[in-house]
């Protein structure tokens, strides 16, 4: 049975990881959310950038050899914009944002 003395060490405990947890967490969220918010910014992607042609990124997956039937940028794992847009951030192009309606050879399902 815990006395009230070990209750007060768990709970002193307990609150000083929460306090560690949250200070290392905090600036990591606030790193991550301005990237975002950059990326966010960011200028399209040029499909004729060498990083674009490397993985035959297109604007329009609908002309993209090689793409699956539906895959879009839309639906891929590694775009970051919102289901609703138009454009937005992808992963392997940092800063920079693409089209929902492109298509590149790195498509990954989202799970
Ligand atoms: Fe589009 Fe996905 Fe390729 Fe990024 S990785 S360009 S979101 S298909």
């Amino acid at each position: 049975m815990s006395s009230m003395k070990d209750l007060n060490y768990i709970s002193r405990r307990t609150l000083l990881r929460s306090a560690a947890f949250a200070l290392t967490v905090t600036p990591l969220a606030v790193f991550l959310d301005a990237n975002t918010a950059l990326a966010a910014d960011g200028p399209l992607v040029n499909p004729n950038d060498a990083a674009a042609k490397a993985v035959h990124y297109v604007e329009d997956a609908n002309r993209a050899k090689g793409a699956g039937a539906g895959s879009k940028c839309a639906n891929c794992a590694l775009y970051i914009g919102s289901a609703s847009s138009t454009q937005g951030p992808c992963q392997i192009f940092p800063g920079k944002q693409v089209k929902a309606a492109g298509w590149c050879s790195s498509w990954a399902p989202q799970m």
